[in-house]
């Protein structure tokens, strides 16, 4: 499997500089070992006037079938994959994508030492992609590619005979010709849609997939037209991480558009949460039940610590009892996006005096936090080296200390039970550790014994007869005897 990359250039811009781009040389072949076989970069022509690089993949057959039966990283066999397996050595495809990420990785984040000032500017393009799997046919590949400047020219290959009709055929030869793309977003374009054209991952989908998704996708993804068919394929169709996926794109462009769109985008997003016949997504079920809880509780003036992108603080604003809502973070990036998504700037004055956005490290005392009611810390702890977690404890039951804390974790022993996640792997890429039920149960206890709460358990989601809910729920209450505790005293005083 194979494609290349030419470019065209002057005696006083070469063409030859494109091996300074993509940093390998026109002069030499060289090969790469990937974990499917072997990559070779060579230059069929090289000079001033023309330069053509080829990446060559020649994928060792043997090693591809072993991984797809459990060496591999996720250690799953990939059904997907068994019935195109015997394509996968001719066919561009997500193999071919996963291997001009690592042999062009530098040229892929437009670093070049070298000549710097052509790896930001666009250049003169032409990608060829002889034996392309096209699933959605000509008219996809150009609604793909055609959006982001792209000249596509793409003709079926002689399987089509066999195939008349264009929806069952799967190959195309491309072309494609931009004058308007740096190297760097022509090879993020081909890492994303080749694979999506493809519709096949050879390797299992984790959920740092997304990350890696919206990391290649800057820039281009929250503005295609095709997004949606973009993500969730690109995703292997693995709905709860395409709606992550989709939900962050979606406060992307929330991010940068001015607010006349917000209200539109909103409004899209909402009518076309109304029409999804999908099962409730985990997080909104972890909103309600700590909503629920905190309704429960009593509270009216609440925290919610490392609240996010402000999904939380949205719903309680709708609940009047909740006089007082406060949302910290440590990220500005977060807070801001939650302080559009609320329309701080545009609240009324009663609206707003409900609710304060702070940035603060819950790792430090912090004397804004204390005299609350209850605090939330929700998918927080885990995102905290776990030498860090004594400093949380104390900043928030040793110093806030509301009467009330809920804090929810993921369950690690539910992972199995997601069929996006191999073994041994943890739901997201900053989780920096997930516990048990038990590991989880032993740590609440010990702080509410520390501290003078008690503390009850409950599951969120689907509390499966084995391994229990995905998400557990710690409810801790100050103990009675504590009501009166050395903080208000100290607040008495000052
Ligand atoms: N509570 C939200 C977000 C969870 S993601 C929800 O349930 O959806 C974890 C959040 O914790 C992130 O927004 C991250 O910025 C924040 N965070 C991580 N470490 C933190 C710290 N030391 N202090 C404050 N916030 C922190």
């Amino acid at each position: 499997m194979f494609l290349t990359i030419s470019t065209t250039g002057t005696h006083e811009r070469p063409a030859t500089d494109l091996g300074y781009l993509l940093h390998k040389h026109p002069d030499k072949a060289q090969a790469f070992s990937t974990s499917y076989g072997k990559a070779h970069v060579l230059y069929p022509e090289a000079d001033a006037q023309r330069c053509t690089a080829a990446l060559l993949l020649e994928v060792d057959a043997v090693a591809l079938v072993r991984r797809g039966k459990g060496k591999g990283r996720g250690g799953a066999p990939d059904a997907a994959l068994a019935q195109y397996v015997n394509d996968r050595p001719y066919a561009a495809s997500s193999l071919l994508a996963v291997a001009l990420s690592n042999v062009f990785s530098s040229a892929m984040r437009g670093v070049c030492t070298a000549r710097p000032e052509r790896a930001t500017e666009p250049l003169p393009l032409r990608v060829e992609v002889p034996a392309l799997p096209a699933r959605g046919g000509p008219d996809l590949v150009r609604n793909l590619f055609e959006p982001l400047g792209w000249t596509v020219t793409v003709e079926p290959v002689a399987l089509d005979t066999e195939f008349p009709e264009w929806g069952d055929s799967r190959y195309v030869h491309l072309v494609l010709e931009s004058e308007t793309l740096t190297l760097a977003e022509a090879l993020r374009h081909l890492y994303v849609l080749l694979p999506v054209l493809d519709d096949a991952k050879h390797y299992w989908v984790a959920p740092d997939e997304v990350d890696k998704l919206l990391r290649v996708g800057e820039g281009w993804l929250p503005e295609h037209p095709e997004q949606k068919l973009i993500t969730s394929r690109y995703l292997s169709r693995r709905w709860s991480l395409t709606r992550q996926a989709m939900e962050r794109l979606e406060l992307v462009r929330l991010a940068e558009a001015d607010d006349s769109e917000v209200e539109e985008i909103d409004n899209a997003v909402e009518a076309e949460a109304e029409t999804e016949e999908k099962p409730t997504p985990l997080a909104v079920q972890r909103r309600d039940a700590i909503v629920a809880a905190l309704q429960e509780s009593g509270a009216t003036r609440v925290l919610d610590l490392g609240c996010g992108q402000g999904q939380l603080v949205q719903a309680l604003l709708k609940d009047v009892r909740f006089t007082e809502i406060v949302g910290v973070d440590v990220s500005m990036r977060a807070l801001t996006i939650a302080s559009r998504r609320l329309k701080l700037d545009r609240m009324g004055e009663r609206q707003a005096s409900r609710v304060k956005l702070l940035q603060g490290s819950l790792a430090y005392t912090d004397t804004r936090l204390k005299g609350y009611d209850a605090a939330v810390l929700s998918e927080v702890i885990e995102h905290l080296d776990l030498p860090r977690l004594p400093a949380l404890e104390y900043a928030v039951f040793g110093s806030a200390r509301p009467r009330t804390v809920l804090v929810t974790t993921p369950n690690v022993e539910y992972n199995v039970r997601w069929e996006s996640l191999p073994a041994g792997h943890v739901r997201h890429g900053d989780h920096r550790f997930e516990w048990t039920r038990e590991e989880f149960r032993a740590w609440a206890a010990t702080v509410a014994e520390r501290h003078g709460y008690e503390v009850e358990f409950r599951p969120v989601g689907p509390d499966d007869p084995e391994v229990g809910p995905p998400t557990q729920m710690a409810v801790f209450v100050m103990s009675a005897a504590d009501g009166k505790n050395p903080n208000e005293k100290e607040a008495k005083a000052a």
